[in-house]
């Protein structure tokens, strides 16, 4: 924004080190500076105190600015400005805010308005806020309050934040609003300044939630931190490495059609006899229900811009800002005691989302060049929230609703309107709506609501999240015929198929009943038997293992019912850090991990970098097709740099413990595995080790198709049905339109199966499957049918995949197993299988 006509603040109008007995006194001080300076007669110090009698003038960050009355306008001589500088503080109003830079303004016109504008800058950069108000510099207070220096570019100045690291980003989701609220915190916290950079330069203020949002980093992303405190700089790197409250080792969201990600493959719980009206959408959150439907539809907050006295203005936000607060303060506490800490940490970053600066001092701004309160702040998040609906990535633009959640928090209280009634009220109905807001869908209760079908928002969205909390079936994009639905209409949801039917009959009414009866007790029962050995209903042993990458996860996978861990993903510790881990460190996470387990087993991968999972601290050349260049087991015969310590770490903690396994991934040929097995067994003799079992995941066709040349010399074989099946059909497994097709069961997919366990039974060794597919249980029932003796899957889905296998015996599966090879496509072996838990 260019200055236009500068005010000058000349050196005589500046005062730094002063002190004030009282808030008159200081106001006194500030008139007297103006008054010596010939800007305003003595008796403007009257309507200074007069206009402070009407309303305060405190601005935020310690700063007020004290003016006259336009009565008292007769009395400027000419526009002026003075800066007192109070390093020991004043107190100021009632409410106890203490100020230590306190800027008189006398404005004949509206010239001030520039330093006005200016002065929202300062209130946002706490580290300048400081510095002005301690500084022994006039000067400086000139440069921020006159120059054309933004104090935004003055926090990325490079002298200023001499301490710099380089981090990747590996949240699944990107820096969404929850890590991105950690990551301010901690920065608040420590009072060091921290900025953020892309390598396209873009940066943001680690303190500011909507600058961080802002740059929309996704999973992967490398990034320089700047700090002007080294320890501050440890602190939010190991933090980011640390996830900053995510789950890294979860799967990046793949994304659909509709650009919304994908949750699980769509799987009917339930298919009517006379299919009627049916909507289709996303399922968010699994279950059946039937019930009337209602539209939920919050009429718009109508904000008219009704200009104000400035102050009075910034005075009425900051109100309305503290009574957000102390609500959402209070919702936080309710959702926590109802659904837990991660659901309460939603509205931790609504709390972020309303204290955020940058929105902060654009209102303030904005109601200091005249506009109304309630209008300015509006302005100001819509502005953001267009701008987090413009970003690609899903996930990150799914943020746009919960500010508009925080928008609509605040303008109620800016415009004194009352609270809606919670879209459930007046008896239990299937909601529909346009979107729901996370505080909407924090209000419905499972008592009053059925489930709910949305026309937008996406499966990983807060509201999404909420409602699996709040175990209520949800469905989401269902596109705006839902909005057309009229209310009273008798309706079945189902969540895990996406789809919301219209007026069932009444037998489709009564067999969904009884479906849902079913589901019910068998998720009962499955979690009651998550600790009984993994085996067909007949008694033939499958074991059902984890798949973790740290051994701070190993506890919850035991609890969770998981007899092992079927794939440890080692490139993790590569991708959680900025410089590579060193063969101590190794060793030290691979032990933890064996010890946690005790005598159950533990199948190491080695590294598998390349493809989506880049490494960018090694400087690896960028490939044009990366799935199929340099990538995993290549990648180390590469780089024995690597390969070796990693080998070193995993022999001696395989030295010690009988349960490690290792395995390779990518392999495509024999000489591979050979090669591979020989550069093992060179370790292995360098350190004096004993044997170790050692496999080959299978998760490239040309592995599958060898399978009987490799069998007699592994000792198992592990199928990552993931790769398996995105270089089986020519389909990038991240791909967003192909997402529904890319799909195991596919028969192609399952004849390499079979092909892989039929060698392997041929020549006694036992094959896991440890890919995506081993947890759906439609797969892990074919994949056994087809021979597979352990289904290494993530541990949410250890209680369901056990209780699927106790529903077939082995004879059923390998029946089952033969036709699904015989079948068309994916959708056909699907069908074979039938509902969830079987029907
Ligand atoms: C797979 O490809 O199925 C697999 C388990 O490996 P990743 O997903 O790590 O590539
Ligand atoms: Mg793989």
């Amino acid at each position: 924004m260019s200055a236009g006509t500068a005010v000058e603040l000349p050196l005589e109008l500046v005062q730094v080190g002063g002190q004030a007995a009282s808030k008159e006194d200081a106001i006194a001080q500030v008139a007297g500076l103006l008054t010596r300076a010939e800007r305003v007669e003595a008796g403007y110090v009257e309507g200074m105190y007069a206009r402070e009698a009407q309303a305060n003038t405190y601005l935020g960050s310690g700063i007020a600015i004290p003016h006259g009355t336009p009565e008292s306008r007769h009395l400027i001589r000419r526009t002026g400005i003075a800066a007192l500088q109070l390093p020991g503080g004043v107190r100021w109003g009632e409410g106890g805010e203490v100020v230590r830079l306190v800027i008189g303004i006398a404005a004949a016109s509206d010239e001030h308005l520039q330093i006005l504008r200016r002065l929202t800058r300062v209130l946002g950069d706490d580290a300048l806020v400081e510095r002005l108000s301690t500084t022994r510099d006039p000067a400086d207070l000139v440069e921020a309050l006159t120059g054309e220096r933004p104090a935004a570019a003055a926090s990325a100045a490079s002298p200023e934040l001499p301490y710099s690291a380089q981090v990747t980003l590996s949240n699944p989701l990107g820096m969404h609003a929850r890590p991105a609220t950690q990551l301010a915190t901690l920065v608040k916290k420590s009072g060091a300044r921290v900025r953020l950079s892309r390598e396209d330069g873009q940066s943001a203020d680690a303190t500011r939630l909507m600058e961080l949002l802002g740059l929309g980093l996704t999973r992967g992303t490398a990034l320089t931190v700047s700090s002007d405190s080294e320890a501050a700089l440890r602190a939010v790197v190991d933090a980011i490495h640390s996830g900053l409250g995510d789950d890294l080792s979860a799967p990046a969201p793949q994304a659909t059609r509709a650009g919304a990600p994908a949750t699980e493959r769509p799987r009917p719980a339930w298919t009517p006899a006379n299919v009627g009206t049916t909507l289709e959408g996303v399922g968010a959150a699994d279950g059946l229900v039937i019930g009337t439907t209602r539209q939920h539809a919050p009429g718009a907050i109508e904000v008219r811009d009704e200009p104000g006295d400035p102050a009075e203005g910034a005075a009425r936000l900051d109100e309305a800002l503290r009574a957000a607060d102390a609500e959402l303060r209070d919702l936080i506490a309710d959702v926590q005691s109802k659904f837990g800490a991660d659901k309460a940490a939603i509205f931790l970053a609504h709390r972020e989302l309303l204290a955020d600066e940058g929105t902060v001092q654009d209102a303030v701004s904005r109601i200091l060049d005249g506009h109304g309160a309630a209008w300015a702040y509006q302005q100001a998040t819509n502005e953001r929230v267009a701008q987090l609906q413009k970003l690609d990535d899903p996930t990150l633009a799914a943020r746009a609703i919960d500010l508009s959640d925080v928008q609509r928090r605040v303008l109620r209280h800016l415009l004194g309107l009352r609270e809606e009634a919670g879209p459930s009220a007046g008896g239990p109905v299937i909601l529909l709506a346009a979107d729901l807001t996370p505080s909407d869908t924090a209000r419905l209760g499972p008592d009053t609501l059925l489930g709910f079908a949305t026309a937008q928002g996406g499966p990983t969205s807060h509201t999404a999240i909420i409602a699996r909390g709040l175990g209520l079936p949800a469905i989401v994009a269902t596109g705006d015929g839902v909005l057309d639905v009229p209310d009273g209409t008798l309706a079945i949801l189902d969540g895990s198929a996406g789809r919301l039917y219209l007026n069932p009959s009444e037998a489709d009414v009564n067999s969904a009943r009884e479906r849902i009866a079913v589901l019910e007790r068998q998720r009962e029962a499955a979690r009651a038997a998550r600790h009984a050995l993994g085996e067909t209903k007949d008694g033939e042993r499958v074991e059902v293992a984890a798949n973790i990458n740290r051994a701070a996860d190993a506890a919850a996978a035991l609890e969770a019912g998981a007899e092992g861990v079927g794939l440890m993903r080692t490139e993790f510790l590569f991708l959680e850090r900025d410089s590579v881990p060193g063969e101590e460190d190794q060793e030290r996470e691979y032990r933890a991990m064996a010890e946690a387990l005790g005598d159950r087993p533990l199948v190491i991968r080695t590294l598998d970098i390349g493809g989506d999972k880049e490494v960018p601290y090694l400087g690896l050349a960028r490939e044009d097709n990366s799935f199929l260049g340099i990538r995993g087991i290549r990648l180390c015969f590469e780089r024995p740099d690597l390969f070796l310590p990693q080998l070193r770490a995993i022999v001696r903690v395989a030295r010690d413990h009988p349960n490690v396994h290792v395995m390779f991934p990518m392999i495509a040929t024999l000489e591979d595995w050979r090669r591979a097995r020989a550069i093992f067994d060179e370790v292995r003799a360098e350190l004096g080790a004993g044997p170790v079992p050692l496999g080959v995941m299978i998760e490239v066709p040309s592995a599958a198709l060898i399978a009987e040349q490799l069998a007699p010399e592994v000792d198992f074989f592990s199928i990552g049905t993931n790769d398996l099946t995105q270089y089986t059909l020519a389909m990038d497994r991240m791909h967003p339109q192909l997402a529904r097709q890319t799909d195991a069961m596919h028969p192609a997919v399952l004849r390499l199966i079979a092909l892989t366990t039929q060698a392997a039974v041929k020549h006694g060794k036992w094959v896991g499957v440890c890919g995506g597919a081993a947890g759906d249980e439609v797969g892990a029932l074919i994949l056994t049918g087809l021979g597979v003796g352990e289904l290494s899957v993530s541990t949410p889905q250890v209680a369901g995949v056990k209780a699927a296998l106790r529903s077939r015996t082995a004879a059923e599966l390998r029946q089952l197993a033969e036709q699904a090879l015989t079948q068309t496509d994916a959708a056909a072996v699907r069908a074979l299988v039938g509902a969830p838990g079987g029907s």
